[in-house]
């Protein structure tokens, strides 16, 4: 489809802060636009609590922007059915969350909910998860294998946009990198359109020419 694949229009989003007895709204996202392109992938990097996850969720309503127009596909997210919206845009979070069951389980979750007709097996071997793990108890898992389970689960889903959120942060190094080739790799394969939040300036430059700061709720280019 022509256009753009996500576009944000001056997005302010305020939050309500508790410290002890107090609480005080403030303003996260002040006037934030972005735009993306089918099959792109953009990094997004900033200070903890400038409102990256903010960001991420409002693409597909875990949260609502107070103001300004979010569309994916040139469509306004509220017009969507919530459910369609989540199905087409994917998220992967910094902590793996697996369900009760079996990898095999976890990975089919989607596929139940929506018949997408999605393999588990392949999809667990584009997620590089060895087959003798496909009956064990996702419980047991590594944290790694657990993100790799997560990111196989999204993708039973056929998702046109994967919302990752520190996806790689709380995995050692070796997983880390494992993770990180893995969503590259799907990027390209699937032509992912990926909106990839990360605190790590290298990481951002290896996988993308597209980086972007979030700070003092504006969002900007990063150049150079
Ligand atoms: P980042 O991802 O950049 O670290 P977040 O988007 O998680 O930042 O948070 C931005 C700010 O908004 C933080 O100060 C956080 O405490 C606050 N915040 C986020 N979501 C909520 C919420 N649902 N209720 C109250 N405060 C929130």
């Amino acid at each position: 489809m022509a256009g753009p694949h996500i576009e944000l229009k001056d997005v302010y989003r305020t939050v309500s802060r508790r410290q002890g007895t107090d609480s005080a709204s403030s303003a996260v996202l002040k006037g934030v636009d972005l735009t993306v392109y089918r099959g792109e992938l953009i990094t997004i990097m900033g200070p903890s609590g400038a409102g990256k996850s903010t960001l991420l969720r409002l693409i597909n309503r875990l949260s609502e922007a107070d103001s300004g127009v979010i569309r994916v596909n040139g469509r306004d997210v509220r017009d969507y059915d919530p459910r369609e919206l989540r199905r087409r845009v994917g998220m992967v979070f910094q902590i793996p969350v697996v369900f009760k069951g079996s990898v095999r389980d976890n990975i089919a979750f989607g596929k139940r909910l929506w018949d997408t007709g999605a393999d588990v097996d392949a999809l667990a071997g584009e997620a590089a998860i060895p087959r003798e793990l496909m009956d064990e108890d996702a419980a047991h898992l590594s944290v790694g294998e657990k993100q790799r389970v997560c990111i196989a689960r999204a993708l039973a889903n056929k998702p046109e946009v994967l919302l990752l959120d520190e996806p790689t942060s709380s995995l050692d190094r070796a997983a880390a990198e494992k993770v990180e080739q893995l969503l590259v790799r799907l990027q390209s394969e699937h032509g992912l359109t990926m909106l990839w939040v990360t605190h790590e300036q290298a990481q951002a430059r290896r996988i993308s020419g597209y980086n972007y700061v979030l700070e003092d709720g504006q969002l900007c280019r990063e150049h150079g």
